[in-house]
C-alpha cells in the first residue's frame, strides 16, 4: 500500500508524541531529520510540503545536487554520514550541521574552512557507543579529550553528541546505548564552561526512534519510515 510522505509524517509525529508522554517530555524538544539518501527529489519535495524542515544527507556529492534543486525552500541541511577531511570545504559550504565529527584532524579541517567562510558550523561528536570496528565515531574513552580540543575551535559550535548504535531487531536492546549517549552528554556538560550550548542528542532511526525519544533524543534521523524503503545497495 502506498503511503504518502505526509501520512507517514503524521504517524511518526503521533508516535513521538506518545513517547514524549511516556517520558514526561515536550514534543517540541524532538526535531525530525528527514534522511534523504537515495530518495528522489520529488519525494523529498513532498516531505518539505508536509512540513519537514531538516534534511539529513550521508554524502557530500549527493547532497550538492539536491541542495541546488531545493534551494528555494527553507531547509536546514545536516550531514549525517562519515566525512573525509579532504571534503571539509564542500561540507562546510553545503551544510548547516555536521553530526559526524569524530577526530581532531577532521575538526581542524572543518574549523579552518568555517573560519575562511566566516561561518560558525554546528557540530555533533559521533560516539561509537557499541565499540564496533565497522563504525566511525570516537570511543567513549576518547570523547573527553576530543571535546576539549573542539571547544577551542572558533569556527565550530559544539552542540552535542550523535550515535549509530548496533542494530538489534528488538529496539529494547538498543536502549542501553541511547542511555549511554545521554549520560556521556551529561558528563561533557559537567566539564563545559557553557553547558547551555550542549543540548543535542542525535539518536534513533526508523525502527527505534521511540526508545531514543524516551531516553532523551532531540534529533531523530528518519529515512525509511518517512520516505519508504530504499532500493537495496548495488554491490
Ligand atoms: C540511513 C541513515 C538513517 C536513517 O535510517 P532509517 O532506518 O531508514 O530511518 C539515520 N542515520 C544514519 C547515519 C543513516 O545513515
Amino acid at each position: 500500500m502506498y503511503m504518502s510522505v505526509s501520512d507517514n509524517l503524521a504517524v511518526i509525529r503521533d508516535r513521538v508524541r506518545s513517547a514524549c508522554v511516556r517520558a514526561g517530555r515536550e514534543p517540541s524538544g524532538v526535531r525530525l531529520v528527514g534522511v534523504t539518501k537515495t530518495v528522489p527529489v520529488e519525494r523529498i519535495r513532498e516531505g518539505v510540503r508536509a512540513g519537514i524542515r531538516i534534511l539529513g544527507e550521508n554524502y557530500v556529492q549527493e547532497a550538492r545536487a539536491k541542495i541546488g534543486t531545493l534551494a528555494e525552500t527553507d531547509i536546514s541541511w545536516h550531514l549525517i554520514g562519515h566525512l573525509q577531511s579532504n571534503k571539509a570545504k564542500p561540507a562546510v559550504e553545503l551544510f548547516d550541521w555536521i553530526h559526524t565529527v569524530d577526530r581532531v584532524s577532521l575538526a581542524r579541517a572543518l574549523d579552518r574552512q568555517a573560519q575562511k567562510l566566516e561561518k560558525k558550523i554546528s557540530v555533533l561528536i559521533q560516539v561509537n557507543v557499541g565499540d564496533e570496528e565497522s563504525k566511525s565515531g570516537v570511543g567513549p574513552d576518547g570523547l573527553f579529550d576530543l571535546f576539549g580540543e573542539l571547544s577551542h575551535m572558533d569556527g565550530l559550535h559544539v552542540r552535542g553528541l550523535m550515535a549509530l548504535p548496533p542494530y538489534f531487531e528488538d529496539p529494547e536492546r538498543v536502549r542501553p546505548y541511547f542511555r549511554m549517549l545521554a549520560s556521556l552528554l551529561q558528563r561533557i556538560r559537567d566539564r563545559s564552561a557553557s553547558p547551555g550550548d550542549l543540548t543535542e542528542l542525535s539518536m534513533g532511526m526508523s525502527h527505534d526512534f521511540e526508545e531514543a525519544v524516551e531516553e532523551g533524543a532531540t534529533l531523530i534521523r528518519i529515512g525509511t519510515a518517512l520516505f519508504g524503503s530504499r532500493p537495496a545497495p548495488v554491490s
